[in-house]
């Protein structure tokens, strides 16, 4: 793609909305695609999202590419990989953006290989080299010890973005924007694969990715009743529970709670780390919280290098006086 110019996102959706990375992939475009002098392309793939072109214009995206067809109504591999391949070609756009979401993280490898391209998943920042004009895509490597930054010689340049790590834009219903309709062109005997059914995951308050306060717990809790202390605590901070692999594999907590390297990656505005150590590979899940705030009684413990405030002791102890003195606050 010699000539390839822009930046292309890919959007998802839940429950007939743009999610939240979609919003942020379109942020993170719209400002690369201004330093480049160029324009944002939207691909919203899907059945029924039609509708959602004028949001994705509103939030920055310049000309979206609808692809909307009954038999894209639920991710598949290869027809979402087939579509996207075709996608990219038509507009052959510079730089391809996608979420480091379960659908980013099976399409973009897939894409990448059919178009012949690198790819650096799980990107925490993105940028445009002054001099070259390369997209700069940085990642953590090392477990989250160190970060590395990308570039690539092959066009389009493809990045997966870390949910959380960009900002979206101000949403502007006055924005212009155009929507072209692509046929999906799909043979649905040739798919080899089969959507079979969609197993929703039981979430009670508010969803883990999703929650600005995050209070997790670690092997220092000890059981599953101690984990009900750090709910009552959530609860009035409208949180939601996190927790080490540790935790986790004693089934104290769900694993779908496990926040790190092979958990979720979560960035609220605060995240209170209950007796747990701080290990490299559960930072890498809860690094970009805006404020940690860590609770542990061995004044050691690494998780006080990573938190910008720091609690020494029992957490028994401390959790009911802070659940205490926060429900006097919060009144
Ligand atoms: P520990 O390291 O044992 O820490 C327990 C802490 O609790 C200690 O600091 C102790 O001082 C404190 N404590 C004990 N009692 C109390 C008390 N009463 N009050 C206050 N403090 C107390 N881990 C993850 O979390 N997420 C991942 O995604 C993940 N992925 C991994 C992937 C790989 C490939 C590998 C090798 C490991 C991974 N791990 C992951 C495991 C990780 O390396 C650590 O082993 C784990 O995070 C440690 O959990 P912890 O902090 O709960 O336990």
């Amino acid at each position: 793609m010699a000539d390839a110019q822009g930046v292309m996102v890919f959007l998802e959706t839940a429950d007939n909305k743009l999610t939240g990375i979609s919003l942020e992939l379109l942020g993170a475009a719209h400002k690369l695609a201004k330093e480049l002098n160029q324009s944002v392309s939207a691909a919203l793939v899907g059945s029924g999202v039609k509708g959602l072109a004028a949001e994705a214009i509103a939030f920055g995206a310049d000309k979206v590419f609808t692809v909307d067809d009954a038999n894209l109504a639920n991710y598949v591999s290869d027809a979402f990989a087939g579509v996207a391949e075709r996608l990219v070609k038509q507009v052959a756009p510079a730089i391809v953006l996608l979420g480091q979401t379960a659908i980013g993280r099976d399409l973009a490898p897939r894409l990448a290989f059919r178009l012949g391209v690198g790819l650096s998943t799980d990107c925490i920042d993105l940028a445009i080299d002054p001099q070259t004009k390369n997209l700069l895509q940085t990642r953590p490597v090392y477990g989250g010890n160190a970060r590395a930054v990308f570039a690539t010689n092959t066009r389009p340049q493809m990045a997966t973005v870390r949910q959380k790590a960009m900002s979206s834009i101000e949403r502007d219903a006055s924005r212009k924007g155009e929507t072209v309709t692509v046929d999906a062109g799909l043979n649905p005997s040739t798919l080899r694969i089969k959507f079979i059914k969609k197993v929703k995951e039981e979430v009670t308050g508010v969803k883990l990715e999703d929650a600005d306060v995050v209070i997790s717990g670690g092997r220092g809790i000890g059981g599953a009743e101690g984990f009900k202390q750090l709910e009552e605590l959530a609860k009035i901070l409208h949180g939601a529970i996190g927790a080490t692999r540790s935790a986790c594999d004693n089934n104290w907590v769900p694993t779908t709670t496990q926040v790190g390297l092979t958990g979720k990656i979560v960035a609220p505005t605060l995240y209170i780390a209950v007796a747990l150590s701080g290990a490299s590979q559960h930072m890498a899940g809860c690094s970009g919280s805006k404020t940690i705030v860590a609770i542990n009684k061995d004044p050691e413990a690494n998780i006080f290098k990573e938190a910008q405030f720091g609690i020494v002791g029992d957490y028994k102890q401390i959790i009911p006086a802070l659940t205490k003195k926060v429900k006097e606050l919060v009144g």
